[in-house]
């Protein structure tokens, strides 16, 4: 490997950097330690002993230093953290190794994945605007990204992704992977929309829009929001309408009035009706009530009809989160009039903000293993994908759980709060590197063409390299399954 005596190329990645002794590679991952290719951070293994939970321990140097009894192996698990790669995987996965776990023979094989098809998909719980479907999502002034289908209550990005790793500018590419990479590693990020808002993201926090904190996720739209709350408002009001971006509600029209037996208030809001009860589009999208752009809840109301509404009309407009509401009393002239809220409406305001959750970030980790990674594992690739497929090889990221998706290849989507912290680094091609485990009985293994001649044991691990321990996460699923013997059950139900 090395072509002179104080350098050693890196082969872990095409970036192929040649190192001199005593420095590290392009990533920092690698090192020329006295003359030798070296992974220079541990590989994590977490375990499931209670007296672990909540605290990091220190890395043991391996080759000796390890006290193998502390190593519970029917209680860990060898994660890809710091495992290293093999890119382009012509060669074994860095770990393969073996484990019992309740008279079942297992193997873990562990890598780390270089994925240059890999993207977020941000979940951003607010319902105020913050930028036109379609618009650029920039960082640093390069787009990243770009503002997605919203969801139920929260605000959607798809950030990443190859086409802005290698498929426009060198700088537009380093900066989404600094991205990505600070946001899998669970840190903020600033970016700016198009048209639309500046934000401050980070996984597992509360989103920050245009410089205010969001606190409330709404209960939901206005018309469940009248579904919720109808009867508590019951007798205390003659009309409620829940101002929401999406489906504003007007109880007296809606379904869950009439159930309570109250009619037609005669206050009619503007925008387009769908149902009764149920208006689309009854301001533009903003930051203001219920994510529309409106301060003045009354800029709504189109019309009062005199043949229904009468002086003394009590009236609450709200928002989904309970954070604006306004009481009104009709005058003479059936003029909505500002008024003291009384105590018992205050209370069903308060209840619509009690009802809310969190608002806050979710980041998804979303990348392809299906391509040459699997020849890491197996020498005939698809029958990896088939096993995957069939659920005799279960799939995690540091050990947290994926979703695979259905369809061609291995593509997967993991939470990234559930991975150890700093789960993720780079390489500057740009790409990045994730933590992979493919889990399965050893007799699976072998059947899909696995490298069986380099299975090593689980204790043999943690004496020859260096490994950090961390408590397992209690609320991942275990890989082994809970009785330790479910891929094999699974196999089995399979065959039958
Ligand atoms: S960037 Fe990192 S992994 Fe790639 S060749 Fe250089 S040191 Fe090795």
């Amino acid at each position: 490997m090395a072509d002179k005596p104080d350098i050693v190329v890196c082969d872990a990645c095409p970036v192929l950097c040649r190192i001199r002794e005593g420095r590290t590679g392009a990533c920092d991952r690698y090192g020329n330690v006295e003359g030798a290719l070296t992974r220079l951070d541990p590989v994590v293994m977490a375990q499931r002993t209670a007296e672990d939970q909540g605290k990091m321990v220190p890395f043991l140097s391996g080759a000796g230093d390890w006290d193998g009894n502390l190593v519970q192996p029917s209680e860990s698990f060898l994660t890809g953290i710091g495992s290293g790669t093999t890119y382009p995987d012509y060669k074994p996965a860095p770990f393969i190794v073996s484990s019992r776990h309740q008279d079942v023979d297992m193997v873990t094989v562990v890598t780390e994945g270089i994925f240059s098809y890999c993207g977020l998909k941000l979940k951003i719980d607010t319902d105020r605007f913050i930028g036109p479907e379609q618009a650029a999502v920039r960082c640093e002034g390069e787009q990243v990204g770009h503002v997605t289908t919203a969801e139920y209550g929260s605000q959607m990005l798809a950030l990443g992704g190859v086409r802005h790793l290698t498929g426009g500018s060198k700088k537009e590419g380093n900066v989404t992977c600094q991205m990505m990479l600070t946001l899998c590693n669970k840190g903020a990020v600033d970016l700016a929309i198009d048209e639309g808002a500046s934000l401050t993201v980070q996984a597992g926090k509360s989103p920050v829009i245009n410089g205010v904190r969001e606190e409330r996720m709404r209960v939901g739209c206005g018309s469940a929001t009248i579904g919720m709350f109808a009867k508590q408002w019951h007798g205390l009001l003659d009309e409620v309408i829940v101002v929401d971006d999406h489906i504003t509600g007007v109880l007296t029209e809606h379904q869950a009035g009439r159930f309570l037996g109250m009619t037609p208030a005669g206050i009619r809001v503007r925008g387009r009706r769908s149902t009764p009860g149920r208006y689309f589009q009854v301001a533009e999208p903003g930051t203001g009530w219920g994510g529309t752009d409106i301060s003045d809840p009354l800029s709504i109301i189109e019309r009062v009809d005199s043949k229904s509404a009468f002086p003394g009309l009590r009236l609450l407009m709200v928002s989904t989160t309970g954070e604006d509401a306004g009481y009104f009393v009709l005058d003479d002239d059936l003029t909505p009039v500002p008024a003291e809220m009384p105590e018992a409406v205050r209370l069903v305001v308060e209840r619509i903000g009690e009802n809310c959750e969190p608002a806050l970030v979710s980041v998804l980790f979303m990348a392809g293993a299906g391509g040459s990674l699997r020849a890491g594992v197996t020498e005939n690739p698809v029958r990896l994908t088939r096993s995957v497929k069939q659920s005799l090889t279960r799939v995690t990221c540091g050990g947290a759980p994926v979703y695979v998706w259905p369809g061609g290849g291995i593509t997967i989507m993991t939470d990234v709060t559930r991975l150890p912290d700093n789960a993720f680094g780079y390489v500057p091609t740009p790409a990045l590197v994730g933590p992979i485990e493919f889990t399965m009985t050893q007799q699976d293994y072998a059947a899909l063409g696995g490298y069986t001649g380099d299975i090593r044991d689980l204790i043999e691990v943690t004496g020859e390299d260096k490994v950090q321990v961390t408590p397992w996460r209690p609320d991942n699923p275990w890989p082994f399954g809970d009785d330790g013997a479910s891929l094999q059950a699974t196999k089995k139900g399979e065959a039958s």
